[in-house]
């Protein structure tokens, strides 16, 4: 077994020779090409399954191998508005309009339930709205897909994209997938090593069941079993690697943009003004258009300390991750 600490001289080695390579090309892929990095896993039919390795992230910021995207998603007038949560957008440092109507709206749900009680019609209606405005979290990790089954690893990457024929594609998941990854990283039994350790990591399946007519994906985990990625595939996947900061999931607009969205959205105000998009917004992501999982659409209320539960998790799993780093040493 290899001591952690020349596993990362050569892993920080590796990353700094194709530092270079990767800048040159990450223009072109964020430019022209903005979706082809994401894998569609969920073109894979009921009853089949799909293996995949997570592997780090490029940022080295973020201890875990997966990155959560928040955003909104809001129809007005028949038209669907996909947006970055400003929130979030500005680190944390500025409101988002949409989060400020969606915790407007869930406080004078909360009033008017002490007075209607909880199943009243305007309390539903409210909460409704509430749910209307409030975020939408996504996962993306970083993968390689090592069985794609009828999914071939090149799948949606257009042949001309600078990215046609690399071996690190994006995997873009939601709730199920992330409890499966939660509820392996938790297993006591299950992990011998972190998930994307490159030498001792877990394989993960993707499985793909029926939920009534739905396909389902809660089925899915880590591989019992501890499998090193070829020594070659890791040297190149190395420099492939992307930076999960740096994904987007859905375009970013300016909290301008996002005002005028909520405001129509409210019939506060006429059609939204025709806006350029400033700088480099890619159009509307295709991962969302084609990736339904079961409950997307139901108003559940929003916890009231959403924000912490959210991050309790992030920190709980990355605790995880480095209990399972030290019991390599
Ligand atoms: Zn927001």
């Amino acid at each position: 077994m290899t001591s952690n600490l020349s596993k990362q001289e050569r892993l920080a080695a590796l990353r700094n020779k194709v530092a270079e390579k990767n800048k040159s090309q990450g223009e072109g892929r964020q430019k022209n090409y903005a979706y082809d990095k994401f894998y569609p896993f969920y073109k894979a039919d009921i009853g089949k399954s799909i293996t995949v390795r997570y592997l780090p992230d490029r940022n080295e910021k973020n201890p875990l191998f997966y990155a959560e995207k928040v955003y909104h998603e809001i129809e007005v007038n028949g038209k669907k508005h996909r947006f970055q949560c400003h929130y979030h957008e500005s680190g944390k440092t500025e409101s988002c309009p949409c989060c400020l109507a969606s915790q407007d709206f869930y406080a004078r749900a909360k009033e008017a339930e002490k007075r209607l009680g909880a199943k009243h019609p305007e309390v539903e209606a409210l909460k409704k709205q509430g749910w209307r405005f409030y975020k939408r979290v996504e996962y993306v990790a970083n993968i390689v897909v090592i069985d794609g089954g009828e999914v071939d690893p090149n799948e949606g990457i257009d042949p001309e994209s600078p990215v046609y024929g690399t071996d690190v594609r994006i995997l873009p998941f939601r709730k199920q997938i992330y409890e499966c990854i939660q509820s392996g990283l938790t297993d006591p039994e299950l992990l011998t090593a972190e998930p994307h350790d490159f030498e001792e990591g877990h394989n993960f399946m993707i499985k793909v069941t029926a939920q009534g007519e739905n396909k389902s994906y809660n089925s899915s985990g880590f591989r019992p079993k501890p499998s090193a990625l070829d020594p070659d595939l890791t040297e190149k996947v190395i420099g492939e690697l992307y930076d999960l900061s740096e994904v987007q999931i859905v375009p970013r607009f300016d909290v301008e943009r996002i005002q005028n969205i909520v405001d129509e959205a409210l019939g506060n105000a006429p059609a939204e003004p025709a806006k350029k998009a400033s700088g480099n917004v890619p159009k509307p992501s295709r991962v969302a258009d084609d990736y339904q999982e079961e409950g997307d659409d139901e108003h559940s209320p929003a916890p009231s300390n959403a924000e912490s539960v959210s991050e309790g998790v992030q920190s709980k799993a990355s605790s995880i991750l480095n209990r399972l780093k030290n019991r390599q040493s």
